[in-house]
Parts: C-alpha cells; sequence; structure tokens
C-alpha cells in the first residue's frame, strides 16, 4: 500500500510531516510534492533524490498519487488546491483515491470540498484531520490527530498506517468535519486559558507573589490546566515554554486568531452561547496587530495584556 503518496503545502507544519512519510514509508513507495513557492519543493525533493518527485500542480500530484495529503494555511487555499478547474485536484481523475486534508480551516468549506469530491466521484474518500502540537510535535512525529470520520469507518487502519508516521495519537471525532469541530474548539479552550492564565498571574504577581509559586499553587489547585504547566504565558517559570525564549518558537498568534475567529463563527453557525468569544478574538487581533507581539507565540498574549515581564 502507499505506492503512491502526494503531499501538499511544505510549510512550517508541512515540512517535517512530509520528511516522516519520506522516512518512514517502505522505499517502495514514491511522493510527488508540490507547493505554491518551488524553492521549498526544490529543496526538500533534492534531500530524497529516490523517493520524492517535483509537482507543478495540485493535479499534476494528483495524476501520479493514489493518496493525497494537504496541508495549506486557510479555506480558501484549500477550496484552489482541490477544486480549481484547471489545476485543482478534482479536475484529474480521483477516482477511488484517498484524500486527507490537514489544514485548519472552517468546517461549511471543507463539507464543501467534500459534497464535490462526492457528487463527481462516490468512490473517492475525503477525510478532515487537523493536527494540533505545532512545529515542536510536527519535527517530533508526536502530533494529535482530530479524523473527521467514525470509529467503525473501513479505511480507519489505512489512515492509522499514514498518519502515525507523524503522529502520536489519532481520534477519530465521529462523522465527516468533526475532526475541524473538535480542533477549533480546543483552540478556542486553549486560547481562553491564555488570556485568563496571563491576566491571574499578573493579579497575583502584582500582589506580590512569585510567579513560579502562582504556577504550583494553579498546579494543585483546581486551576490545574496544560497552558500553565508547559506553555507558561510569564516568562522564566516554565523552562522551555515559548514565553522564556522571548516567545520565537510556538504556534504564531495571528494563527491562534484565524483558529480563534473560525471557533466564534462556528459556534454562531451552531447556536451555541459564547460570552467569551468576542473578548477573545478582540484580544488576539489586538495582538496580531501589535508590533511587540506579532510574529510570536500567541501566550505573547500575556504581554499584550500589560503583564509584567521585570
Ligand atoms: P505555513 O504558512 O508555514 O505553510 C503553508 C504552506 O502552504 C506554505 O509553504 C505555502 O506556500 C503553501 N501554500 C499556500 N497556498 C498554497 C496552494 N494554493 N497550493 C500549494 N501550496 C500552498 O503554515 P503552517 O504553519 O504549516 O500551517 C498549515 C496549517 O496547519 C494551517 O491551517 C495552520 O492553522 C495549521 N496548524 C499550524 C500549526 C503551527 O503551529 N504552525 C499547528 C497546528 C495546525
Amino acid at each position: 500500500d502507499f505506492k503512491t503518496v502526494g503531499f501538499i503545502g511544505l510549510g512550517a507544519m508541512g515540512k517535517p510531516m512530509l520528511e516522516h512519510l519520506a522516512n518512514k514509508l517502505p522505499a517502495t513507495s514514491q511522493i510527488w510534492v508540490y507547493d505554491v513557492v518551488k524553492s521549498i519543493v526544490d529543496e526538500v525533493c533534492a534531500a530524497y533524490p529516490d523517493k520524492l518527485h517535483k509537482a507543478t500542480s495540485p493535479a499534476d500530484v494528483a495524476e501520479h498519487s493514489e493518496t493525497i495529503l494537504t496541508m495549506v494555511p486557510e479555506g480558501s487555499h484549500v477550496r484552489a488546491v482541490y477544486l480549481d478547474p484547471t489545476t485543482g485536484i478534482c479536475s484529474t481523475n480521483i477516482t477511488s483515491k484517498l484524500l486527507i486534508d490537514c489544514s485548519t480551516i472552517d468546517t461549511a468549506t471543507n463539507l464543501t470540498v467534500k459534497s464535490h469530491i462526492q457528487s463527481s466521484s462516490p468512490s473517492t474518500s475525503f477525510y478532515d484531520a487537523p493536527v494540533s502540537g505545532g512545529v515542536v510535535g510536527a519535527i517530533a512525529g508526536t502530533l494529535a490527530i482530530f479524523l473527521g470520520c467514525a470509529d467503525s469507518d473501513p479505511n480507519l487502519p489505512r489512515l492509522t498506517l499514514l498518519l502515525a508516521t507523524f503522529s502520536g495519537e489519532i481520534i477519530p471525532c465521529g462523522a465527516p468535519s468533526l475532526g475541524l469541530a473538535a480542533k477549533l474548539s480546543n483552540n478556542y479552550l486553549s486560547g481562553i486559558i491564555a488570556i485568563a492564565a496571563s491576566e491571574a498571574f499578573d493579579m497575583g504577581m502584582r500582589a506580590g507573589l512569585d510567579p513560579r509559586v502562582l504556577a504550583r499553587v494553579y498546579a494543585a489547585g483546581t486551576a490545574q490546566n496544560a497552558i500553565c504547566d508547559r506553555f507558561c504565558p510569564v516568562p522564566g517559570v516554565v523552562e522551555g515554554a515559548p514565553s522564556s525564549g522571548g516567545w520565537k518558537r510556538g504556534f504564531k498568534v495571528e494563527l491562534m486568531k484565524k483558529d480563534f475567529g473560525l471557533a466564534v463563527e462556528m459556534a454562531g453557525r451552531v447556536g451555541a452561547g459564547n460570552v467569551l468569544g468576542s473578548v477573545g478574538l478582540e484580544t488576539y487581533e489586538g495582538a496580531a496587530r501589535d508590533p511587540r507581539c506579532r510574529g510570536l507565540d500567541s501566550r505573547v498574549v500575556y504581554r499584550y495584556l500589560g503583564g509584567r515581564e521585570d
């Protein structure tokens, strides 16, 4: 299986995911690769001359590949990659192919692409498989994957075999587009926790507490959470947290703004209340515009909200 694989989108996440595929798929597998930035394709293909092949468009990838993974920034890019009438994957014969989109986008675009694929080729499978774990997880090959399918999906064993090359945990979320719904609700929660943690730390510190004592208090108390334990927004509290390295590595505030916005939009569409949505979105939009914060890890929201850094 996986004799011919395609990979589209070689950014911060896609490139290390592709490298795991190239390292772990059997020697007989051949992988066709495309990105709008040609120099990245040249670079990665040069590193694996026996396994990777340059493609000139998503359609070119699809001409050669039975299984295709995509990892592009937003819904508009996913639309272009799959549905462009001349260069898109669906402009080729996609009968019986396995198509997997790992991008974090809105559920509506995912379902539009799926219904297009299903109406032109009922034997073709298309899955949403957004990932969590950041660039660090992509490089380590330990990403969590939220799959838009049921536990009983007949393709699950094949998907697991393929996705396990770069993931630590694969969670089938029940049905098409629910992998994305899971990812967006996760990022909504983690984005809100980062804001709440920033404010909680700052009020405690201004009241006279050492932030390391506060971190122990939260970890032992009812506020225990992964943001404070592993991604503490206050610099110098948790070794290895993005804040302790000037927020340089991690999950960019622009991506949090995008995902948070998609979550708020989803909440509106499904009729869920979210009183924290507007304040969260305003905060991440502001941080993404702020020259002291933009381009940095999203937990830089601590700085944006005026947290003490001395
Ligand atoms: P990125 O901007 O680093 O990379 C995206 C790549 O897609 C770029 O190389 C770009 O040239 C390419 N691209 C754009 N449009 C294209 C098109 N039409 N055809 C082919 N290639 C195209 O982004 P990233 O950080 O790798 O993120 C990709 C996706 O993964 C996003 O949806 C993001 O939200 C999600 N994600 C990112 C992280 C993270 O920490 N960076 C974590 C989890 C999920």
